[in-house]
């Protein structure tokens, strides 16, 4: 029977977070009293309330790098948990591995080198010496979904660059740079990476992607240049697919699976 106060706990050792369970099917600790682990905490912070259906009060927490996971659980990378830890669980971890980053990497102030301290009111740093506030890196992406409809009908522009797994195809993407708006980042990274000019940009959506610190924002976009010019450092390949002759898209989860499949659904 599980208390009124059970809460998750998010522990990390480095960037892997501890869970219960073995094989396909696991979760995370779900702790009345987390002092029962046993374990030793060099940081900890209330992340908030969340978590599916049943939300709950959430905390994360490292643990030094020796630590031995407790009987019946294992420190796991969060890209080995897709579909084997349930989805809302999986984004928490994404939030949790975010926060403790951040606060590792913030102890001291980057311009004067003094003690950070939290603030208690928001998610933020402050040092004491200088006054510089530091907050969690955001590192905003645009992913955007480019059509051109053809004698053939309508067809989708997908991409694949060295970092994708061999055959799987993908929406473009980039980073968006100082001084730039969203719509201008994906002008900018659909004509670097295939040499087309796009409009009718459109939002479709957004997702966090906390490898490590992204969060993508999703937009489709339509070109009537079929012609594709490539830069060679980001895209191996690129061409126009139809909805019946895709090839291996992205996996189920990311923006970029939905993305595609609702070019498919239309
Ligand atoms: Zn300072």
């Amino acid at each position: 029977m599980e208390g009124v106060g059970a809460a998750f706990w998010l522990i990390f050792r480095g960037n892997r977070v501890l869970v219960e369970g073995d094989g396909r099917s696991l979760t995370l600790p779900l702790l009345e009293d987390v002092a029962a682990l046993g374990l030793t905490f060099l940081r900890r912070h209330y992340l908030g309330y969340f978590a599916g259906d049943r939300p709950r009060h959430c905390f994360a927490a490292e643990v030094d790098k020796e630590t031995e996971p407790p009987e019946g659980m294992s420190f796991q990378g969060i890209r080995r948990l897709f579909g084997r830890l349930p989805e809302a669980q999986l984004w928490l971890a994404g939030r949790a591995v975010q926060i403790i980053d951040w606060d590792r990497n913030h102890i001291f102030c980057g311009r004067c080198g003094a003690r950070n301290e939290i603030q208690g009111y928001e998610r933020s740093k402050k040092c004491p010496e200088c006054g510089l506030v530091t907050y969690p890196r955001l590192s905003p992406a645009i992913i955007v979904r480019v059509t051109r409809r053809d004698a053939s009908g309508e067809t989708i522009l997908l991409a694949r660059g060295p970092r994708h797994r061999p055959g799987m195809y993908s929406v473009l993407a980039g980073f968006v740079e100082p001084g730039e708006t969203l719509e201008d980042c994906v002008r900018r990274e659909v004509k670097e990476e295939v040499g087309v000019d796009v409009t009718d940009i459109t939002y479709f959506g957004s997702q966090p992607w906390p490898f490590p610190d992204s969060l993508m924002i999703a937009f489709t976009a339509v070109t009537s240049q079929a012609d594709l010019t490539l830069q060679k450092e980001e895209i191996e390949d690129a061409g126009w697919f139809t909805a019946a002759n895709l090839p291996d898209i992205p996996p189920p989860m990311s923006i970029s699976h939905t993305l595609i499949m609702d070019f498919v659904k239309t």
